[in-house]
C-alpha cells in the first residue's frame, strides 16, 4: 500500500507545501488519521511524540479553511507556549503555499494587543494556550463562532495542568456543529469524559509505541544515592553523547545535576516549569542549534516537544508511574538512529523499576558501571548562539542575516547553523570558533541600514 500523500483529497498547495518540506510518505498516524480527518470526522488520536499528529491535523484544518473569510475557523488547543508555538510553526509551513492565510499564536508572553489586532486583520488559524485564550474571550478580543475545526492537543497534559474549565468554556463558546479531534498520549478516563462532552461519535486511531529492541538499547544501573551525580558524569564520559537529555524529576535534581556537569567542563542547562517563558525558549533554541550540550529536564517541561531525534537520555530517577518511561526513552532513537536510553535506581527506588519493567514486558538489561571520568570538556557543543535583536516584524529576514555575517562579515557559510526567526528576535547558530567575530561585525556593521543590537546567549 502507497501512503503517499498524494492519493488524499488535499488542495493542490498543500501538497506543493508537502513538497517542499520533504515529506514524502506519511507517518503510521498520519495514513490512519488522514482520511477520516478529511471526511470532517471527530477524531481521538493516540500515539507517542514525534510521529507527526502535527501535521496530521495541521493538513486538515487548512484543507477546511475558508481563506476569503477573515475570521477564526480553526482553533488548536496546546498546554503550553512552547508547544503552541511548536504547532504554529508546523502549521504555517504548511501553509507556506497559502499566500493569504494566517496562523496565529494566542499565548501568554506575547502582548494582548499585538495578539487583538492580529486578530482583527482576519486569522483563520488560531493556535493557543487555555489561559490566553479564555482571557480574548473574557474581553470580547475573540469570536469563536465560526470555528469548524476545533483540536484539543496533547490533552492529557492539559488536564494535569488544570486545565479543564478553561478548556470546556473554549469549547462552549465555539459552534456545535464543528469537528473536534482530541490527541492525548494517553486516555485514561478523565479523557474519555472530556471525549465524550466535546466529541460527536469519535473514531479511535493509535499507533502502536512499542519500543524496537534493535534500536534502542535500555542499560539500568544500580548505585547509592549520594552517588548518583557522579555516575551521571562518568555515564556520559564512557559513552560520549553529542547531546543527551538528563530527566529529573525536581527542579532542585535539574539546577544540581547542571552544576554539576557544567563544574566538570560540560555545557549544560536546565528546562522546568518554574524558568519564565522567555528563558524556556532560550534554551529550547539553543539545544536545538547545537548550542548546548546536556539538556537537564523535568518531565513535564520535555514532554511532547519536538526536539531533535537525541542520541542518548539518561533517566536519573525513575518515576513512580512506569508509562513515563517510556515518554521518556522515546526520545531517543528517533526516526531510524539507535538510541542509548540510561536509567538510574537507587535501593529505594527498586520497586519502581520492577513496576517499570513490569509495563514494559521484560526486564532491563544491566549495564557495567563506568570508569570514573576525568571531565567532561570534550562535552564542547560546535556552536554558539547569536541573539539578534529584531525579528519578522521588524522586517528582518533569515537571508538579511545570513547575507551580513557571509558576505560581508566574511564567515564561511558553513560556520552559520540554524536560524530561527521569531517575531521580534533572531537566534543564529554560528561555530563556536566564529562567534566572536559574527557578534562583532553584527555589532559594528548593518542590516538593511540598520544597526542591529545583538549579543551571545551563554
Ligand atoms: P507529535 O505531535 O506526534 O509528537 P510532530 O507533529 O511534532 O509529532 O512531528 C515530529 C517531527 O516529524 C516534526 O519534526 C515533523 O516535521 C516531522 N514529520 C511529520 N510528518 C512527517 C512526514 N510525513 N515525513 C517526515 N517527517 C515528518
Ligand atoms: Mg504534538
Amino acid at each position: 500500500m502507497s501512503s503517499a500523500f498524494r492519493g488524499l483529497p488535499l488542495r493542490p498547495p498543500l501538497l506543493e507545501a508537502l513538497e517542499h518540506v520533504g515529506y514524502g510518505e506519511m507517518t503510521p498516524i498520519q495514513a490512519q488519521a488522514l482520511p477520516l480527518l478529511l471526511a470532517g470526522k471527530d477524531v481521538t488520536g493516540q500515539a507517542k511524540t514525534g510521529s507527526g499528529k502535527t501535521a496530521a491535523f495541521g493538513l486538515a484544518l487548512l484543507n477546511a479553511v475558508d481563506l476569503a473569510v477573515p475570521t477564526p475557523q480553526a482553533l488548536v488547543l496546546c498546554p503550553t507556549r512552547e508547544l503552541a508555538e511548536q504547532v504554529a510553526g508546523e502549521v504555517r509551513r504548511l501553509a507556506a503555499r497559502m499566500p493569504n492565510a494566517c496562523v496565529l499564536t494566542v499565548c501568554g508572553g506575547h502582548s494582548l494587543r499585538d495578539q487583538t489586532r492580529t486578530l482583527a486583520h482576519g486569522a483563520q488559524v488560531v493556535v493557543g494556550t487555555p489561559g490566553r485564550l479564555g482571557q480574548h474571550l473574557r474581553e470580547g478580543t475573540l469570536d469563536l463562532s465560526g470555528v469548524g475545526v476545533l483540536v484539543l492537543d496533547e490533552a492529557d497534559r492539559m488536564l494535569d495542568m488544570g486545565f479543564i474549565e478553561e478548556v470546556a468554556a473554549i469549547v462552549d463558546r465555539c459552534p456545535g456543529d464543528r469537528q473536534t479531534l482530541l490527541f492525548s498520549a494517553t486516555f485514561p478516563d478523565p479523557i474519555l469524559a472530556l471525549s465524550r462532552r466535546v466529541q460527536r461519535e469519535p473514531q479511535h486511531v493509535a499507533v502502536e509505541s512499542r519500543v524496537e529492541p534493535e534500536k534502542l538499547r535500555q542499560l539500568v544501573f544500580e548505585c547509592a544515592p549520594q552517588e548518583r551525580p557522579w555516575l551521571v558524569a562518568d555515564l556520559l564520559a564512557e559513552y560520549r553523547p553529542e547531546t543527551s537529555l538528563l530527566f529529573c524529576e525536581t527542579r532542585n535534581d535539574c539546577e544540581a545535576f547542571a552544576d554539576l556537569l557544567t563544574g566538570e567542563g560540560a555545557r549544560a542547562l536546565v528546562l522546568h516549569g518554574q524558568m519564565d517563558q522567555r528563558d524556556r525558549d532560550d534554551v529550547l533554541i539553543q539545544f536545538a542549534n547545537g548550542s548546548v550540550s546536556v539538556l537537564v529536564a523535568t518531565n513535564l517541561a520535555a514532554r511532547g516537544l519536538d526536539i531533535p531525534s537525541l542520541p542518548m537520555v539518561i533517566i536519573t530517577e525513575l518515576s513512580p508511574d512506569p508509562e513515563t518511561y517510556l515518554h521518556r526513552i522515546g526520545r531517543t532513537g528517533r526516526a531510524g538512529e539507535v538510541g542509548l536510553a540510561l536509567t538510574l535506581v537507587v535501593p529505594g527506588e527498586r520497586w519502581r523499576l520492577e513496576r517499570t519493567e513490569r509495563f514494559m514486558g521484560a526486564p532491563l538489561e544491566r549495564g557495567a558501571m563506568p570508569p570514573r571520568s576525568d571531565g567532561l570538556a570534550f562535552l564542547t557543543p560546535p556552536n554558539r548562539t547569536l541573539l539578534i535583536h529584531a525579528g519578522r516584524k521588524d522586517k528582518l529576514r533569515k537571508g538579511d542575516v545570513l547575507g551580513a555575517l557571509v558576505k560581508e562579515g566574511g564567515l564561511p557559510p558553513e560556520a552559520v547553523g540554524r536560524i530561527d526567526l521569531m517575531p521580534r528576535a533572531c537566534a543564529v547558530a554560528v561555530d563556536r570558533k566564529y562567534a566572536g567575530q559574527a557578534l562583532h561585525h553584527l555589532r559594528s556593521g548593518s542590516v538593511k541600514k540598520k544597526h542591529l543590537r545583538a549579543r551571545l546567549l551563554d
